[in-house]
């Protein structure tokens, strides 16, 4: 059975960088990944020092081809079905059936978006239809946005909001789930509370003109920005074990350590900040700390 200093499962942001560190630290490193970024509709990853606004799959063949000249680090193209402990370290079982071990693993699995099933959503998604103002909210600024969510979160995203455009509606599509005061704070600050249920949202060629409601009447929005949640990338933190936080986020401690001894977690997976450039930092990160770890466990 193949026997690498490390695996890491995920090959985004997070999981390449911490291949580069890796492999120049001359350890034996396995990176697999199973082909689905979290934000493969985006028409441009913002806010990555260097690299504003370059398509993400470009990003991540740049990365590829920069980790193409160091002999120390392999690819596979496939999916991590398995993990568990094994003595000195881990064991992985990948899709095809191959089993492979390792000292020490990192996962940087990413997260998966609660998207709502909205007529038009699909085609408006990655380019009218976001997440997150710190990615997109620049290209939007003193535009006509569209916050959709309910409670806490949906209210929560439609102030923030306010720092790109004061030219805000919250769609709540259906009862909003605030009290008055929360209602009272938004309308203090002049967003508008629309709980009619949403039929469509209408545009053409990823430009978003109007949200349509079921009652017959639209408005006309050039963005919605989605609080919809998110889930784990993966099921492989839970099964090997790791403890979560209140957000669903793997509870990770310095360095991107984990409750599971030798176990890591980067990326999106373990943290609030979810940008590229921040899951690429806590790569590096993780890698230090691996790197450190092994050292310790080396030296006489
Ligand atoms: C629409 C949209 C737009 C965005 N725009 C921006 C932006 O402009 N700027 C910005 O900084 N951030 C942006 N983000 C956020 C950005 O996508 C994330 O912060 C970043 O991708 C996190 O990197 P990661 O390496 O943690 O995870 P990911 O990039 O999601 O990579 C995780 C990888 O792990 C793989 N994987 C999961 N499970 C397994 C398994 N069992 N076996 C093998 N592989 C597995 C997945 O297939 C995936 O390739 C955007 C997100 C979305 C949804």
């Amino acid at each position: 059975m193949t026997h690498y200093d490390v695996i890491i499962v995920g090959g985004g942001p997070a999981g390449l960088s911490a291949a580069l560190i890796l492999g120049r630290c001359r350890r034996r490193v396995l990176i697999c990944d199973a082909g689905r970024p979290r934000n493969a509709a985006s028409q441009g990853l913002n806010g990555f020092l260097t690299r504003d606004g370059i398509l993400p799959m470009e990003l991540r063949r740049i990365a590829r081809n920069q980790l193409g000249k160091y002999d120390t680090v392999e690819f596979r193209n496939e999916e991590v079905a398995d993990a568990g402990r094994v003595d000195g370290g881990f064991g992985i079982t990948l899709q095809e059936g191959d089993s492979l071990t390792c000292r020490k693993l990192l996962l940087a699995t990413g997260v998966v978006d609660h998207i709502p099933q909205i007529e038009g959503i699909a085609e408006l998604y990655g380019r009218s239809v976001f997440h997150c103002p710190y990615c997109d909210g620049w290209e939007l600024r003193g535009q006509p946005i569209g916050i959709y969510g309910r409670g806490e979160h949906g209210k929560g995203l439609a102030l923030e909001l306010t720092a790109w455009s004061r030219d805000l509606v919250l769609l709540t599509d259906g009862d909003a789930e605030l009290d008055g005061e929360s209602i009272d704070r938004l309308h203090r600050n002049e967003i508008l509370v629309r709980t009619e249920k949403i039929a469509a949202l209408e545009g053409a060629d990823g430009i978003l003109h109007r949200v349509q409601f079921a009652s017959g009447e639209a408005i006309e929005r050039r963005a919605v920005f989605l609080s919809c949640g998110e889930t784990q990338g993966s099921d492989l933190p839970a099964r090997l074990g790791c403890k979560f936080t209140s957000k669903g986020a793997v509870d990770t401690g310095t360095y991107e350590t984990t409750n599971v001894p030798g176990l890591y977690v980067a990326g999106d997976a373990g943290r609030y900040v979810q940008l590229s450039i921040v899951a690429a930092a806590e790569g590096a990160e993780a890698a230090f700390a691996i790197n450190t770890a092994l050292l310790k466990e080396d030296l006489l």
